[in-house]
């Protein structure tokens, strides 16, 4: 839609300003009210630039070669700690370890730029099955996508009874088990809220939004089907019985929360809207949501202190 139509696509820091109004900055997750959706999604996806191109933004001095040091002051530099944990020096040495060390080879197969398509307008991401997919305001996943994999974490839930947002992708779920045991070891109760939320079921609250209360209102409140993060089965809302299970900020504060902040990474899990990135992410902060990408990423993303937009950005990936 607005002008930035290239850059859209690859959801930069530099993307969201100019595009989201402060009204849409509302909670990614829902927290119950308006039937949990996930994003605040005011239009149809914005993102139409095109698949494999360069980022358009000035901070790109090219292709692959970009020269980052300033516009990532926080990622890894080169030849810094951090950036060849592997140690195998290898053939490449031009950008770095880009090659040879395998976080960042992973960072850079799953570049938001090299991962999307444009189909009828819309960004369709194509790497919708890889524990590094994004998805977001601007990255739709293919339309009705479900995991295949799908499997009921081993951990307490919020609620009883049966329901799909129980449901996680298998490696995912093991890890949230992980996570959960830790947790209880230090003392700390947590409870999984909402995890998987089918094509169907974000429709179905969408649609229901813009019956009920108009198509103005349900497109701040509600996920466009597809757009959700939950629908890659990757993602799960996390409370604690302290803050009576609830998704609200006030579980980044609370004993729980900060655990979980701390330690998430650990097992492979971000806290995927972080406070004050709401103009990167386009998602208000919460600290309930957590998202797995692997241990290895997980962990590196964190100690750089970059959202998962920027992560993947290969802005920041070329050091
Ligand atoms: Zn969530």
């Amino acid at each position: 839609m607005k002008r930035n139509k290239e850059t859209l696509l690859y959801g930069t820091k530099l993307l969201f300003p100019a595009l989201l109004l402060p009204g849409l900055l509302l909670a990614g997750c829902g927290t119950g009210g308006v039937g949990a959706q996930d994003s605040p999604q005011a239009n149809p996806p914005a993102a139409d630039g095109q698949t494999v191109k360069p980022a358009q933004p000035d901070t790109s001095a090219g292709e692959k070669e970009a020269d980052t040091d300033q516009s990532a002051p926080n990622t890894v530099g080169e030849g810094k700690a951090g950036a060849d944990d592997s140690s195998k020096d290898a053939d490449d040495n031009k950008q770095g370890a880009e090659t040879a060390d395998p976080v960042l080879a992973e960072r850079a197969a799953s570049s938001l730029q090299t991962t999307a398509k444009k189909v009828n307008g819309v960004a369709v991401v194509t790497n919708a099955t890889a524990q590094t997919v994004i998805v977001n305001k601007q990255r739709s996943l293919p339309k009705g996508y479900e995991p295949s994999d799908l499997v009921v974490p081993d951990v307490p839930f919020s609620f009883d009874g049966p329901h799909e947002k129980r449901h996680m992708r298998k490696k995912a779920a093991g890890a949230l088990k992980q996570l959960f045991a830790a947790a209880k070891q230090d003392g700390i109760k947590l409870r999984a809220v909402s995890g998987y939320r089918s094509y169907a079921r974000q429709k179905t609250i969408y649609n229901n939004n813009v019956k009920t209360k108009g198509l103005e209102y349900a497109s701040k409140v509600s996920a466009v089907p597809g757009m959700s993060e939950h629908q890659t089965g990757l993602a799960i809302d996390v409370s604690s019985p302290s803050v009576g299970n609830a998704l609200e900020q006030s579980f980044g504060s609370s004993k729980e929360g900060k655990w979980l902040a701390k330690h998430a990474p650990e097992y492979g899990f971000v806290i995927r809207y972080p406070k004050g990135k709401q103009d990167i992410t386009g998602y208000i902060y919460e600290p309930w949501h957590i998202r797995y990408i692997g241990i290895d990423l997980a962990k590196d993303a964190a100690s750089k202190q970059l959202t998962l937009e920027e992560y993947f950005d290969e802005v920041n990936i070329k050091l």
